[in-house]
């Protein structure tokens, strides 16, 4: 420490006494050329260049370009094997440019517009023919269960129409013959060349069509969805209409298959490549420092676009996204201009793939050749190209240290038009940075994205000044987090990034007072949904401790008004939505069941402020082998309030007693795993348990029984319920440490067990408890 603060002054003495020496240096400095950047967008974005589309010829052409310009620039390949690439395969799909439906009748002849009449389906073939259009209904081959819509119709070789939905009335009978996949099967199986899918009634919405599954793809079988103004067309000259022919099919359940005499062209070459070839670009400069250079500084952007779509047209993505990979390219020349000799090294990377998925930073956030763990910081540039000369630079909440180094070190006018922002995932290729728990900033300059994901998406509208600012907000981060001292990786960021990514609900039923005293200023923190209690006052009973509950629950919500960064909890609130806005959900429930045991009727009136009923003595409910009188009163008032009773030291046979008769959940709050059982009728009724995690228990042992858990009932009737505080720093000190634990052994957790062992199954439980029963019918 000494030894820093003495070089720290020597510094300073050092800047102090030469500001001729620093003026000079900076004249010599060649700065981030927006015009230059301009430059490299407009040849990614030509027509010729044909938008950039991952796994296409077109795909290829940029990166070919990119690579080309760094290496002139002399910078160092990052990709396999000393080159520029680093490749990978992306399942891929392509319709051909020039695609054509025609319809043919006895009389006419019309040919409709992609996109808006028709739509080629995900996984069809390719085709070009003309060929009679066979009406089969839902298009339901079940011979062996006496409903065969292909029964007395020739569909060889030609294309049969076919409605979406199923008759429900044979729902039973057909089973998973009327599957969508099933019906496709058949189709091609009896002959046909193509399937039409229409909608058996008219409908004001778009038609996208029907999920079609990969192992369906046939390169000589053709799928395609169709307007109602098409079906209308086929039937117009026929002396039929569907909706007798669905009336008959629905109503009798008997087929109304026919060769209509109207034909179908169709033409147009689709494909399905499961491993197309493709690559991400990577450069970059070796840090120079003996030791920090095994540590990395990223910044990149997606290069890929859309490419041409079937009707010709080309998206260029001059904004999106050849202005954020331009900025790259212009930040690595300007450094090997500059010759730059940062301690750390740094990664310029164009990522592929992204328009499929965020496919070529996925890939490298799992193959990296430079470690991820080692991986300091992340910015993303997506459509940076334009806007109002503001640049937000989002990912604050889950990295703050960053921001706070950056905006203590970034030059003043450079701050003046930088707006850091809460971020998070999604989006963009920021995303599996964050994942991996790597600081992960998004920047999108700040503004109406003009022909976003449109043709027209092209050099004209790209301002050099916008682009400059971009580049030198990115430029100078880069040049700080590359050459600042010291360790930049906190531990256990990737865990944190869980606890603060995931709405997490703190168990520790405190009492409003004490929320709003002690969090009330509070601001995105950690804790997204808290659960608040009013307690009952000692020494009261009957009405007046009623009246005493419903007074504080009246100034409690007065009281939390003042507070920007709590949120009451109202049933239709979304807790995801406060927590982005960095609120903090309180929801309020009662600690205790004096108010209502003389009274249960209260409950129902409770409810309109509360949402909850802890109880950890119901010894009152149970009588010799089943509930009292009083038992089954109460616990049917409490059903059919909307309170979800939460209850804690329950017996197994009082559990299971309470698991039969209870007609709306109950959460079980244990500290160890129920009998089989009980398990089982949890699981059966869509209950929940909430595993206590004690306060001094360990993490490890706790994720073990809480994986036992998760076997039994599944995520979905599960809850972590912490005991610990987790606003303080034993209790997320913890809860870091269990999610530590989980992602261990990551792979066992599939998507959704995170959200619903922290909030979701909670929410579940009480969105069931209120179905059905009385809604709030007013707000505070
Ligand atoms: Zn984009």
């Amino acid at each position: 420490m000494a030894l820093k603060k003495f070089l720290g002054l020597l510094l300073a003495v050092f800047i102090v006494f030469s500001p001729a020496l620093t003026k000079d240096k900076k004249a010599a400095q060649h700065a981030f050329d927006g015009k230059a950047a301009w430059t490299y967008i407009r040849d990614l974005s030509t027509d010729e260049m044909g938008g950039r589309r991952s796994g296409q010829p077109s795909g290829t052409w940029g990166e070919e370009y990119i690579a080309s310009k760094l290496e002139e620039w002399g910078l160092e390949p990052a990709g396999d094997d000393g080159t520029y690439f680093q490749n990978f395969t992306i399942e891929h799909r392509h319709i051909e440019e020039g695609v054509a439906f025609e319809v043919l009748t006895e009389k006419a002849r019309r040919d409709f517009y992609y996109g808006e009449d028709w739509r080629v389906q995900r996984y069809s073939g390719s085709g070009h023919f003309t060929a009679e259009i066979v009406f089969v209904g839902y298009g339901i081959h079940a011979p062996d269960k006496e409903f065969d819509e292909y029964a007395g119709v020739d569909v060889e070789g030609k294309v049969v129409m076919f409605a979406t939905g199923s008759p429900s009335k044979l729902a039973q009978k057909l089973g998973d013959a009327a599957d969508t996949k099933n019906r496709i099967e058949a189709a091609r199986k009896l002959g046909a060349r193509a399937i039409i899918v229409f909608r058996p009634a008219p409908s004001q919405s778009r038609f996208y069509g029907i999920g079609v599954d990969k192992e369906l793809y046939d390169p000589d079988f053709v799928i395609l969805a169709i307007e109602d103004k098409v079906t209308d067309f086929i039937f117009k000259d026929l002396k039929t209409e569907t909706r007798y022919l669905f009336g008959e099919i629905d109503d009798k359940g008997i087929p109304q298959s026919f060769e209509t005499g109207v034909k179908a062209f169709i033409s147009l070459n689709s494909y399905f490549d499961e491993k197309r070839p493709t690559r991400n670009v990577l450069a970059k400069i070796t840090g120079s420092d003996k030791i920090l250079k095994d540590e990395y500084v990223v910044i990149g952007g997606h290069m890929d676009h859309l490419g041409i779509d079937p009707l010709g047209d080309v998206y260029n993505g001059a904004n999106d996204n050849a202005s954020g990979t331009a900025v790259v390219m212009e930040i690595a020349r300007a450094m090997k201009l500059n010759k730059a000799r940062p301690k750390r090294t740094v990664i310029f990377a164009g990522w592929a793939g992204e328009e499929q998925g965020l496919l070529g930073s996925r890939y490298y956030c799992d193959h990296s050749p430079y470690p991820i763990e080692k991986t300091v910081a992340y910015i993303n540039m997506d459509m940076v190209g334009h806007g109002s000369g503001n640049v937000p630079f989002r990912g604050e909440y889950y990295s703050p240290e960053i921001w706070n180094l950056l905006e203590e070190k970034l030059p003043k006018e450079i701050l003046e038009y930088t707006k850091p922002g809460r971020g998070g995932p999604g989006g963009s290729d920021h995303t599996p940075f964050l994942g991996k728990g790597v600081p992960a900033y998004a920047v999108m300059t700040e503004g109406y994205h003009f022909k976003y994901h449109r043709p027209g998406d092209d050099i004209d509208l790209i301002k050099p000044e916008i682009i400059k600012k971009v580049g030198d907000l990115v430029y100078a981060s880069v040049e700080i987090l590359a050459s600042e001292p010291g360790n930049l990786i906190l531990p256990m960021r990737r865990e944190t990034y869980y606890l603060k990514y995931q709405d997490l609900t703190n168990f520790k039923f405190e009492p409003l007072g004490h929320i709003l005293e002690k969090h009330g200023d509070v601001r995105d923190s950690h804790v997204d949904l808290q659960l608040a209690v009013v307690e009952e006052k000692e020494g009261l009973s009957g009405d007046e401790l009623r009246v005493d509950v419903i007074n504080a629950l009246f100034d409690a919500t007065e009281e939390m008004k003042k507070f920007k960064g709590l949120a009451l909890y109202l049933p239709s609130t979304s807790v995801s939505m406060n927590s982005r806005q960095g609120r903090t959900t309180v929801m309020l429930g009662l600690k205790g069941i004096n108010s209502l045991r003389d009274n249960p009727k209260w409950a129902r009136f409770l409810a309109e402020g509360l949402h909850f009923v802890v109880a950890d003595d119901l010894s009152f409910l149970f009588g010799e082998g089943g509930l009292t009188e009083e038992g089954k009163t109460f616990l049917k008032e409490v059903n059919s309030s909307g309170l979800l009773l939460m209850v804690k030291g329950l017996d197994a046979a009082r559990t299971k007693i309470l698991l039969e008769e209870a007609k709306k959940p109950v959460v079980f709050l244990e500290k160890e795993l129920p009998d089989k059982e009980i398990l089982e009728l949890i699981k059966k009724k869509e209950y929940a348990l909430g595993l206590i995690l004690g306060t001094d228990e360990e993490p490890a042992a706790y994720v073990q029984k809480l994986e036992q858990a998760r076997e039994a009932i599944g995520s979905r009737c599960l809850m972590i319920v912490n005991e610990n505080c987790l606003w303080g720093t034993a209790g997320k000190e913890q809860m870091l440490k269990v999610i530590s634990e989980m992602l261990k052994e990551e792979e066992k957790y599939e998507r959704g067990d995170f959200s619903n062992l922290f909030s979701s199954t909670l929410q579940r439980v009480l969105r069931m408890a209120r179905g059905g029963g009385a809604q709030p019918s007013f707000s505070y």
